[in-house]
């Protein structure tokens, strides 16, 4: 018997509707195969304003299934940049997410919404071994988890975040081996804060960092081209934007331990 899971609601798992005709035009886009997207499988770690921004694009693309953890609340606070409605503040935030997901749906994704955070989800016995993870959490304590126990599985992620004044974001892809996310950044380590709840919050900068995220996804599933594994972009000065390829960094404490 499954144990039971934390939260005030309990998960939910549901199935989208095919819509003949509806991946037609991004079939021809060079590199993307919608029969490796749609049998693809992406964890969504977060439900709130980075995944709120990557995670409906990969369902209208035609993800085979898409899981979302997240034990945080809807507030009215959030109706300004994240896709929930009136009618789910005080819900869940993975849980409404899936349920706003539902209709998003081109192919039969499978969506799956669970009220916990990532470190919880090893207590409920749930077994995450996607193709893919997005970490769109707003705390390193959870980055650094997530960037451990996926590099251990071997499966890649997609870390995405925003700064705090919402002026640049950046998108980092950990692969199966080289740099993880400590060789990136070294200090993350020793950061456990956890961010002040009301800081400032917009969605444009949100959309921004998302679409370099779902873009990410596409090119580790697929044969789309990308030259770098960080990506950084600034909504108030191009110059700050680049791109590099972070190399892995000898001794780093995270992906060596
Ligand atoms: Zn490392």
């Amino acid at each position: 018997m499954r144990p039971p899971f934390t939260g005030s609601q309990a998960s939910i798992r549901l199935r989208g509707s095919s819509i003949p005709g509806a991946a037609d035009r991004q079939q021809s886009i060079v590199g993307f195969d919608q029969a490796i997207f749609s049998r693809s499988s992406i964890l969504c770690i977060g439900a709130g304003g980075l995944i709120s921004q990557i995670a409906p694009t990969l369902v209208r693309k035609g993800i085979g299934r898409i899981t979302l953890l997240d034990d945080d609340l809807v507030e009215p606070s959030n109706l300004n940049r994240q896709r929930f409605y009136i009618k789910d503040v005080g819900a869940n935030k993975a849980v409404a997410l899936a349920r706003n997901l539902g209709r998003e749906c081109i192919v039969a994704t499978e969506i799956c919404g669970h009220p916990m955070r990532f470190e919880e989800s090893f207590m409920n016995a749930l077994h995450l071994e996607p193709d893919v993870v997005v970490c769109g959490v707003d705390n390193n304590p959870t980055r650094v988890a997530v960037s451990r126990s996926f590099r251990t599985k071997g499966i890649p992620v997609v870390f995405t975040a925003v700064s705090r004044d919402a002026d640049h974001g950046y998108v980092f892809i950990q692969d199966r081996e080289g740099a993880c996310l400590a060789c990136l950044f070294p200090d993350i380590l020793n950061d456990d804060r956890y961010p002040c709840p009301g800081t400032p919050a917009i969605a444009d900068i949100l959309q921004a960092a998302g679409a370099f995220a779902v873009y990410a996804i596409d090119t580790v599933l697929m044969r789309r081209p990308r030259s770098w594994n960080y990506r950084r972009i600034a909504l108030s000065d191009g110059a700050s934007d680049g791109c590099a390829s972070i190399r892995a960094r000898v001794g780093c404490p995270l992906h060596d331990s």
